[in-house]
């Protein structure tokens, strides 16, 4: 059996910085919190729990003072910042540079639309931690949206300003604002300098796109590395699987079935900005033993 792992696969940057953070916490401490999984991969955080590193949410934040809590890449809203000050706990904060830079013009933007009453929307998952920083940055007030079903929720009489979360699909954030520009234009002809559309993808995300599109073509089978909860890696999976059907998602070996290999002399292996190489390794050379 040939097996590869896609060259592109693994963390991104962000990913990798903040795992190297929590490791150098935990070289010299025995304990650090985390407000949130570090990644959207369960084995990468049994590991880290192993090392010292504990989750907590944010009911459990507010119970905490005098100690260290980490802030994951996905960034945080502003209250967790102000409760840290409250509660005499030192940040380590691993909010990945791009989204830092996302959340500041979230923030630019929010006090522009204020001034014209407008509005900020953001294209994103409810609920997710990015998002939710995000949004943060308007005093809650922004609109989240995910898809074309929550497109009324928009005032189209109203200034819109448009970001993305920055792991979903280029393809449908594309599709999405093009519906928005149409509601708009057609209730303001002549103001469409008050709808304004900021590409906030992450190109680590984006580029993966033919990339990976290239690599399933040059196996028989792909097997698809990801945690269920990871926005990209579903948004990777799913595209994979549209162009080789023989994609299968697992989030470990305890997944593979021997009966997938029925026929195939190749097999691709490839993951999500949060799955760690480690794992794509480990799945590697159990496929390499299959005949
Ligand atoms: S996917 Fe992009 S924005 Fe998100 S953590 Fe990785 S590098 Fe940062």
């Amino acid at each position: 059996m040939i097996v590869k792992i896609e060259q592109n696969a693994g963390f991104c940057f962000g990913v990798v910085s903040a795992i190297n953070l929590v490791e150098k916490e935990l070289g010299n401490n025995d304990k650090l919190y985390c407000l949130g999984d570090i990644v959207h991969n369960n084995k990468e955080v049994e590991r880290l729990s192993k090392l010292g590193l504990e989750v907590i949410d944010i009911k459990q934040m507010e119970k905490l003072k005098d100690t260290k809590v980490m802030i994951r890449a996905h960034g945080e809203p502003p209250s967790t910042y102000e409760l840290a000050k409250k509660n005499n706990i030192e940040i380590i904060d691993a909010t990945c540079p791009i989204v830092l830079k996302l959340q500041q013009n979230v923030r630019k933007g929010y006090t522009q639309m204020k001034s014209i009453n407008g509005q900020v929307v953001i294209y994103g998952k409810k609920g997710h931690a990015e998002v939710v920083g995000l949004v943060g940055q308007t005093d809650n007030n922004a609109i989240v949206i995910s898809g074309l079903e929550d497109l009324d929720f928009i005032d189209y009489t109203k200034p819109i300003h448009i970001f993305s979360q920055t792991t979903m699909s280029k393809e449908d954030y594309t599709q999405i604002c093009n519906q928005i520009e149409q509601k708009y234009k057609a209730l303001n002809q002549n103001l469409s300098s008050n709808l304004l559309i900021t590409n906030s993808i992450c190109n680590k995300v984006s580029s993966r796109s033919k990339q990976l599109i290239e690599f399933a073509d040059s196996v028989d089978m792909v097997l698809f590395v990801s945690g269920r909860s990871s926005s990209n890696g579903i948004y990777l999976y799913n595209l994979c699987k549209a162009h080789k059907e023989k994609t299968y998602l697992i989030s470990g070996k305890e997944d593979l079935k021997k009966e997938w290999f029925k026929g195939c002399q190749s097999v691709g292996i490839s993951g999500a900005t949060s799955t760690p190489m480690w794992l794509m390794e480990e799945i590697s050379d159990i496929c390499t033993s299959i005949n």
